[in-house]
């Protein structure tokens, strides 16, 4: 009988849980969407139980669907939206509150607070990240603060503390498993990715006791096994990374200089550092790729807030195309110089500017502007803003020779090609195009025996495409040169 591996891949709108063969193919897939929560200006929340729900019926159908039990897989590999953060009991298993999500801004406030360059240069040195609401530290201290009677069972011992992917081990494992994975841990800001260790000064900075912590394992390892009612059997849980560490993973760049975007939502460009923490000097974030036997690789990474979300403007709010693969002829018949540039700020910028009161706009319109124009700016946006962080790194000593890219928008061909002509790099698409479940795929597959090395999995990676650079180098600096002219009118 064939085995496979199960991906749980736990996004922001939605749960899939994804099956894979023991050679790395896609072998079946489910999905459903989750509601969103937003109780207040710049709250965002999930429902902890309609998530779990999510996940645990992904997994029931596509193992229904294709007529597989327990025994069928080898193992499940959990990838997940990192830093969002989730406080329940240790006793009863109940949250004390919805999982706060990684772009809520409630606590953007307390970080404001919090104005001292010292204790900012010691969290950048210690977690590689910069002060910012979008990780789960200061999540962790409002929920504490604001639950009543949450900070008194906090330090009684009562209390844990999980990301998503610790929540759903949890789940899996009915309560026996408290553990994440290094790749999570890295987005707490509370791990010292240095020592590998939950770091006391910023448990004391963020009033959080320690006893709240999951154990930090490898990206492969021993997290578990399922509590047998849920799938008939007993599976156990062998890999867990965040989503955009398994992307990397899932795109095989194993080696120093190799980089990834992943562009969905948001943007989000990784660059394997190998075993070096490299400090950004350039607002870049530096965080763990992966962790594997005790050996910790690390990247750099920059996150675009606003690259599919702006097409999704354009069809929801502007309503100037019917759906977002429309843009992609659009923007193939109209001229690239047009003059217009579409700055997405919608929520503030992030890498490298890490603008929060920045907003967006339009600028450059003439008389002959239009509809295909700002659709073409919409896409351009993505491509300029790729250009910025490849800048950033540059400045910080790191070149990109050439990227893959994968996400919903990697879908656009127009859009990679412009891409290549701004960086001046070639431009990859693999066959396998989710490859955050692929990478965690990967992992299991590791833990599990069926890899037996990186090296092999090297070998599985296939380019479906590739788009190399046609622009002239003086239309493109005339381009970069606008697109900068632009963001400096939006920033505060
Ligand atoms: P996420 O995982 O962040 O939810 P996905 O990777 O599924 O996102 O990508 C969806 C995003 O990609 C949407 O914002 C959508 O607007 C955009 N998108 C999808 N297809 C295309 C396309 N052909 N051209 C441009 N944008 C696209």
């Amino acid at each position: 009988m064939a085995k496979y591996l199960l991906s749980i891949d736990q996004g922001t709108t939605s749960s899939r849980a994804i099956l894979f063969t023991t050679q790395g193919e896609r072998y079946a897939s489910a999905q459903e969407e989750f509601p969103q929560y937003f109780p207040q200006d710049g709250w965002v929340e999930h429902n902890p139980n309609e998530l779990w729900q999510s996940v645990l019926s992904t997994c029931q159908k596509v193992l229904d669907e294709n007529q597989l039990s327990a025994s069928d897989i080898l193992g499940i590999g959990i990838t997940n939206q990192r830093e969002t953060t989730l406080v329940w009991d240790k006793n009863t298993g109940d949250v004390i509150y919805n999982a706060i999500v990684w772009q809520d801004r409630r606590t953007a406030f307390f970080c404001d607070s919090i104005d001292c360059q010292d204790i900012k240069n010691s969290i950048m040195d210690k977690t590689g990240l910069i002060l910012d609401a979008y990780f789960s530290a200061t999540k962790i201290n409002w929920l504490l603060d604001n639950v009543p009677g949450a900070r008194e069972k906090a330090d009684a011992g009562q209390l844990l503390f999980g990301t998503v992917d610790t929540f759903l081990l949890w789940q899996l494992t009915a309560g026996k498993s408290h553990k994440t994975d290094a790749t999570n841990a890295s987005r707490t800001m509370l791990f010292n990715i240095h020592q590998q260790c939950w770091d006391d000064e910023l448990l004391a900075l963020f009033s959080i006791p320690k006893s709240m912590l999951p154990d930090v394992m490898d990206c492969a390892a021993e997290f578990g096994v399922t509590q047998s009612s849920l799938f008939n059997g007993e599976i156990p849980i062998l890999a867990m990374a965040g989503d955009q560490q398994a992307a990397l993973f899932g795109q095989a760049c194993f080696t120093e200089g190799m980089a990834k975007c992943t562009y969905g939502t948001g943007a989000f460009l990784m660059l394997n550092t190998g075993n070096k923490a490299l400090k950004s000097t350039n607002r870049l974030l530096t965080t763990i790729a992966y962790r594997l036997n005790g050996d910790v690789t690390y990247a750099i990474e920059g996150s675009i807030f606003m690259a599919g979300a702006t097409i999704q403007w354009l069809r929801d709010q502007l309503k100037i195309i019917d759906k977002a693969s429309d843009s992609e002829k659009i923007a193939e018949n109209t001229v690239v110089e047009h003059g217009v540039f579409l700055v997405p700020a919608f929520t503030g910028l992030g890498a490298p500017y890490w603008d929060p009161n920045a907003r967006a706009v339009i600028s450059g319109l003439s008389r002959d502007s239009g509809r295909n124009e700002i659709i073409s700016a919409a896409l351009q946006s993505v491509a300029f803003q790729s250009k910025d962080l490849q800048n950033a790194m540059a400045k910080d000593g790191l070149a990109l020779s050439f990227l893959k890219v994968d996400g919903g928008m990697a879908e656009n061909n127009w859009l990679l090609n412009f891409i290549s002509d701004m960086l001046s790099i070639t431009v990859e698409r693999p066959d396998i195009v989710e490859t955050t479940a692929l990478g965690v795929a990967y992992l299991t597959g590791l833990q599990a025996g069926v890899f037996s090395s990186v090296d092999q999995l090297s070998t599985l990676w296939r380019c479906e495409k590739s788009f190399t650079p046609q622009i002239s180098e003086q239309k493109k600096n005339r381009l970069y040169a606008q697109w900068q002219d632009a963001v400096s009118k939006v920033q505060s």
